[in-house]
């Protein structure tokens, strides 16, 4: 077992912290107090820059991060080192927009939309909650009907992340059969109206509800079908190119609704970006503790004070350690990734709450000015609970799991 970085994985981590500390960093100094989320110009402008550090939908930048799948730990762990916020632009933009590659030539929506993804000008959002279906999804009221060639979308959605910005958005609906299947809709093609909501933390990312009205949706766009279509092999398999994705981890899909392996990834990320929040609390505390000087010494020099920063770095091990594994699960395909990515989710995300509280206290009244980051790293754990599956939830899916039996179904 070997816990160590390779040569390749350090490469990424330092020149990845490198430049989130040279470009991204100021920017969120100057605009997250500021209250505001990114409008879609910023946004854009975020996911080019990261376009040049080689991180993009484009497939050919991602097949460079396809056969090591911790170095998407260590992108999603930096990431939240700096700013979770911009995970959420990057992470959906670009994993959704990368979507559209893989459907077959001609398809209406891959013809309007693909070079701009390869430019890095398409900010996408998932939706999928309702306002009377959030932990209880499969009570989604919003429709697709099927009407000639599209599908005619009513309903309304709401805590979609970069939804108000959003040029492409993967929707899961019901369709007739009271199915969930998901869509991909071309904003400007299937126009749907959205607003913002506030809220605690993660201040620049934009979150908001969709109005879906009449919205007409090509029938070819139903994912769930070209889903299915790929991983039944064969002729599907052919849509994804020379694109390599290891067969183990295509049968683990087959296990799995798309819905369910959608939250799972959804989940580890969260969980990474936890870890890098714990990490920034951990260093900005450190780093207080030995320069702040009380009865005459540095306060690093008190027991109490060494206590929580032992509870950080455990906190901030221990949920190392339970994401990677999550990510060594999904390489492999084994069926346990579902119930460890919840593991991660729930354990990484209400710990990244304690730790953020300690070096809250650690700082003492600095802790609680917005001179220090440590109040921003609270406000942002505090955001990490909820969204992609409560606390709970995840503890019900991992205990319903371990038991053979659900507490909700
Ligand atoms: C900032 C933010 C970003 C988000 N981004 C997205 C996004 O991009 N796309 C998207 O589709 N959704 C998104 N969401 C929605 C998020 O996934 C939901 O808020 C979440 O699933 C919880 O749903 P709810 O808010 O309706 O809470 P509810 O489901 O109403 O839950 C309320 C409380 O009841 C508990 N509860 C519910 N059922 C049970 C049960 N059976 N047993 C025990 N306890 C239970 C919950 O754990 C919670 O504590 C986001 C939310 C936020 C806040």
């Amino acid at each position: 077992m070997d816990f160590t970085f390779n040569e390749d994985q350090k490469m990424l981590r330092n020149s990845l912290r490198d430049f989130l500390e040279k470009e991204m960093a100021p920017m969120i100094k100057e605009k997250e107090p500021q209250g505001r989320p990114l409008n879609h110009e910023e946004a854009v402008d975020v996911l080019k820059k990261f376009k040049k550090m080689g991180l993009s939908p484009d497939i050919e930048d991602m097949k460079a991060f396809g056969g090591d799948a911790s170095l998407i730990g260590i992108m999603a762990e930096e990431i939240g080192r700096v700013y979770p916020g911009i995970a959420i632009i990057i992470g959906y933009s670009i994993g959704i927009g990368a979507l559209i590659q893989f459907l077959p030539d001609g398809m209406e929506i891959k013809e309007r939309l693909l070079s701009r993804i390869k430019r890095s000008e398409v900010i996408a959002t998932y939706s999928l909650t309702e306002p009377d279906a959030g932990s209880d999804n499969r009570a989604m009221k919003t429709k697709a009907v099927l009407d000639g060639g599209e599908y005619i979308i009513n309903g309304r959605k709401t805590w979609a992340s970069n939804g108000p910005i959003s040029d492409l958005c993967l929707l899961v609906v019901k369709d007739e059969k009271e199915q969930q299947q998901m869509f991909l809709v071309d904003r400007e093609r299937s126009p749907y109206e959205s607003n913002e909501l506030g809220h605690m933390g993660l201040k620049l990312a934009s979150t908001g509800e969709l109005f879906f009205d009449n919205c007409r949706v090509p029938k070819d766009n139903n994912l769930t079908n070209i889903m299915a279509k790929i991983l039944s092999g064969g002729e599907g398999m052919k849509l994804l190119g020379d694109f390599k994705i290891p067969s183990e981890m295509l049968n683990l899909f087959t296990m799995m609704t798309p819905v369910s392996l959608v939250l799972a990834i959804l989940r580890t990320g969260m969980a990474l970006l936890s870890v890098g929040i714990s990490q920034a609390a951990l260093e900005a505390s450190v780093n207080y503790a030995k320069e702040r000087v009380q009865f005459g010494r540095p306060i690093g020099k008190f027991q109490l004070i060494q206590n929580m920063i032992y509870e950080i770095a455990v906190i901030t091990e221990t949920s190392r350690l339970l994401a990677y594994k999550v990510l060594n699960l999904l390489s492999r395909g084994d069926p346990e990734f579902r119930k460890a990515s919840s593991m991660a989710k729930a354990y990484a995300c209400e710990e990244v709450v304690r730790a953020a509280s300690y070096a809250i206290e650690i700082h003492g009244g600095m802790g609680l000015s917005d001179e220090y980051p440590v109040e921003r790293y609270f406000r942002d754990a505090r955001m990490m609970t909820i969204p992609d599956g409560t606390s709970n939830m995840n503890r019900l899916i991992v205990g319903g799991q371990i038991l053979g039996m659900s507490a909700y179904i």
